[in-house]
């Protein structure tokens, strides 16, 4: 393998750019050449490739975003526009690619490899952390972080006026952001679309707690639970309390990211272009356990990943 091409796809995660850093950074290291694929599967489809290399990608480690910019590509889900794809590619002499993104860009990426011997490797990146087969995915260590910095200052007015707090997080099909950041931010209840909630419950317990004399009570419910404005109006209605509604949306993607993404950011990085060396394909790089692994695409993608309810049972103890 003499050149190799990689490209970010997807939701942006804080983090791509430390991963970005490390592949062109160890490919280079090892004698290798490597091409950035602006826009995703956009740009792999319209020849947007520029040629990387060390100063490429000086002063990024700590900028959130992706420098290679990311994309949703409907051709790129044809056999037409995966075709020109891999033509782009062969044309240039590319025998590899990595792609940083989500299980939607693992799915595009295997169907590369599977349709035109193209050699392909994943590195998991969404700030929703649901992917299969790894603890974490880069970009969500830093999205809890921005909720939990949320929550303290929402705290901080809510304690004030003696309010109720209602933030909905980002995590259309899972709740993992939610029950992090619920937990490390001390909330009263955290819906998440994984388990159950009973909104009579949620209200007793607010009730509970105001007669204890509660200052404030903090409800978080992930975007795929229920609207947060809507849970807003149904707590104001059967409590009485004053309810605010806080969405907080993209500030949850944005900003520095933590040492934690920088770090898994590299690790994988440095991994998915010795897989390529090695002549692997069609694997997806994890951390589990602390440990940098390598799990096969498809396998991945068949999995579920489980909510914690260890973790969830916590939550609901320690807010009583
Ligand atoms: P994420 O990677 O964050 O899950 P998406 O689901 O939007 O984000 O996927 C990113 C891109 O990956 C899509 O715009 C599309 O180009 C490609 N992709 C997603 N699913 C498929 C699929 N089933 N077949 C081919 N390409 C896909």
């Amino acid at each position: 393998m003499r050149r190799i091409a990689l490209l970010t796809s997807g939701g942006d995660a804080p983090g791509m750019n430390a991963a970005i850093r490390a592949v062109v950074r160890k490919a280079i290291y090892h004698g290798l050449e490597v091409i950035g694929v602006r826009r995703g599967f956009s740009g792999l489809i319209h020849g947007e490739f520029v040629e990387m290399n060390l100063s490429s990608v000086a002063d990024i480690i700590h900028r959130g975003g992706t420098i290679l910019r990311t994309a949703r590509s409907e051709e790129f889900k044809t056999p037409a526009g995966r075709a020109t794809a891999a033509r782009n590619l062969r044309e240039r002499g590319i025998e590899g690619l990595i792609v940083i993104g989500g299980d939607g860009s693992f799915r595009g990426a295997t169907l590369l490899s599977q349709e035109h011997g193209i050699n392909v490797i994943g590195i998991p990146a969404t700030i929703d952390n649901d992917i299969p087969c790894t603890d974490y995915s880069i970009g969500f260590d830093t999205a809890v972080n921005n909720v939990v910095d949320a929550i303290n200052k929402i705290r901080d007015t809510a304690t004030s006026h003696e309010r109720t707090y209602v933030i909905e997080v980002m995590g259309r099909r899972s709740g993992f952001i939610a029950l992090e950041a619920g937990l490390a931010g001390g909330a009263e209840s955290i819906l998440i679309p994984e388990i159950p909630y009973d909104l009579d419950e949620v209200c007793a317990k607010l009730i509970r707690g105001h007669k204890r004399g509660k200052l404030h009570s903090i409800i978080i419910v992930a975007e795929g639970a229920a609207s947060g404005l809507e849970i807003g109006r149904i707590i104001r209605e059967k409590t009485g309390f004053e309810t605010r509604v806080t969405i907080l949306g993209h500030l949850q993607r944005g900003g520095t990211p933590t040492a934690f993404d920088r770090t898994i950011g590299s690790r994988m990085g440095a991994r998915a272009v010795e897989l390529l060396m090695a002549g692997e394909s069609n694997k997806m790089v994890g951390i589990v356990h602390g440990e940098i692994v390598t799990v096969d695409i498809n396998f991945a993608l068949e999995q579920q990943r489980t909510i914690d309810r260890d973790l969830y049972e916590l939550a609901s103890i320690l807010a009583i």
